[in-house]
């Protein structure tokens, strides 16, 4: 199964940086088609990167979030058949700055809205530094896991989860290595608990959370691991072409 590298530029970038960060990964990135390279970046820079992937086939692209529908009364929101129409395959759902926010614990709507529109969403996941000292990492998952479950009949494809432990993210921290495979079998037996016929192979978990050159061959190559989703380091395009091009 080809492994995940997924770079979420944020709010990052401007016209002069997506033109570089492309010429230099479209020149530099290996055909390597044991990785499925899949890059974020803001609203306003779909349309240069789908130029870019168009040309260059080496990449997929996904946006950072969507409304909930797609009828147009919706001042300031983005729908998922646009983002469709502008080159996406993605979209990150949940992802915990959005959830910061937002302030909706219950997203089942926005998830069967990507997954009735043809595209396949990423959802994150992930427990706060104050779960994380009590020790209810688990419980915290298992209620976030329950909008997946409540779309498990809109599912054709591959099920995508990003684990990102909050406390993680843009810090310079990462959970053990045997903690990230333990929580990435317990995401993949929870799902196939609720539907015995899934097999482990359709459910993806990606680990997120302050993944670098330094870290990216030792997560990749553990145990229930299915690829990285990477912020900060993503946005030098040389660190993120060697994450890429690195051998497994
Ligand atoms: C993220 O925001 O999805 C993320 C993983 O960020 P970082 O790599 O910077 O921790």
């Amino acid at each position: 199964m080809k492994k995940i590298i997924a770079a979420n530029w944020k709010m990052y970038g401007n016209n002069n940086f997506v033109q570089e960060y492309f010429e230099y990964l479209t020149k530099n990135l290996k055909n390597n088609n044991k990785k499925n390279i899949i890059i974020f970046p803001s609203y306003l820079h779909l349309d240069k990167a789908n130029f870019f992937k168009k040309k260059s086939n080496l990449f997929k692209l996904g946006a950072q979030s969507c409304h909930c529908n797609n009828k147009t009364a919706q001042t300031s929101s983005i729908s998922a058949k646009m983002l469709m129409e502008i080159g996406c395959d993605y979209t990150l759902v949940g992802h915990s700055e959005w959830r910061n926010n937002n302030h909706e614990k219950n997203i089942s709507h926005i998830l069967r809205n990507v997954l009735t529109n043809n595209m396949t969403p990423i959802y994150c996941i992930g427990e706060n530094l104050s779960d994380k000292e009590s020790n209810n990492t688990e419980s915290v998952l298992e209620v976030q896991l329950q909008n997946i479950i409540d779309n498990i009949d809109y599912y054709s494809g591959k099920i995508i989860i990003a684990y990102e432990p909050v406390w993680a993210i843009g810090s310079g921290l990462t959970p053990e290595i045997n903690v990230i495979s333990f929580i990435h079998s317990y995401i993949k037996t929870k799902i196939s608990q609720k539907l015995p016929s899934l097999q482990e192979k359709d459910i993806m978990v990606l680990y997120g959370g302050s993944v670098n050159i330094k870290n990216t061959k030792e997560i990749l190559n553990t145990n229930n691991v299915d690829g990285v989703l990477i912020g900060g380091a993503s946005i030098d395009v040389k660190e993120f072409t060697n994450i890429c091009n690195q051998e497994l």
